[in-house]
């Protein structure tokens, strides 16, 4: 298969990016070759819950309303316990060992970076392995998710257990954020890949580049498509596996 002149040059960036150079910010795109849909997408397919946005089913108040929704939702639409990275993931984790990728940045909760190999990953929405008792704070894997059946209690104490990722209406981490904007500020090459840049705070972080090379592989149009140096409206698995 022939690929494009674009992504040929993009390849080319990559194998000659000096140490220390690229940053990459990803989304929900990263993970749907690893069968992890968006779960925005997931709106109309899940009927029983049709009456709500997929937003509302992962907010806050719904969480601490109607955690049993929440859970049967959370469980169907956001919990792939099975995945495994593709070959974005390894491309990635690869160039990290190589020394030329510092930093990764991630609006996914899935964990697969870190499956992949790579060790510095911002997670800006937290990683759905990481559950939490919200009385006594006892910590819990996601198999325990998983296996529980409606609410999952704490075996200590009776609290429910919660996912230790951002909910719509909750704050992001604020030290994540700084963290993920130096590292964009420090960067060379910025790839953003598989997002379209409408969730804060995506659009504002990217703000903070100032590199030579701004890429955006991206199946649709985001609003900086034209501040970009290179436009990949590409699969972002397929971009990667050279
Ligand atoms: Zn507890």
């Amino acid at each position: 298969m022939s690929i494009s002149h674009e992504i040929e040059t993009f390849r080319g960036w990559i194998d000659e990016a000096p140490a220390k150079s690229i940053v990459f910010f990803g989304g929900a795109g990263v993970s749907t070759a690893s069968g992890i849909p968006d779960f925005r997408s997931s709106e109309g397919v899940f009927t029983k819950y049709a009456h709500l946005s997929p937003e509302r089913l992962v907010s806050a108040s719904y969480f601490h309303e109607q955690p049993e929704g929440f859970y049967d939702f959370y469980r169907t639409s956001l919990v792939f316990a099975d995945a495994e990275p593709n070959t974005a993931h390894f491309k990635l984790a690869e160039l990290e060992r190589e020394g030329k990728l510092t930093a990764i940045i991630t609006q996914n909760i899935d964990g697969l970076h870190q499956k992949a190999g790579s060790s510095y990953v911002l997670e800006l929405h937290g990683n759905m392995h990481r559950n939490y008792c919200q009385k006594c704070y006892r910590t819990y894997d996601l198999d325990f998710i998983v296996n529980s059946e409606g609410i999952p209690y704490c075996v200590d104490c009776g609290g429910i257990v919660r996912p230790d990722v951002v909910l719509y209406e909750e704050a992001l981490e604020e030290a994540v954020l700084q963290r993920s904007a130096v590292a964009i500020a420090q960067a060379s090459i910025l790839i953003i890949g598989g997002t379209s840049l409408v969730v804060f705070p995506a659009a504002a972080l990217t703000s903070y580049f100032k590199g030579d090379h701004l890429v955006i592989i991206n199946q649709t149009p985001t609003p900086q498509d034209s501040s970009a140096d290179l436009c990949l409206k590409e699969d972002i698995a397929e971009v990667f596996s050279w």
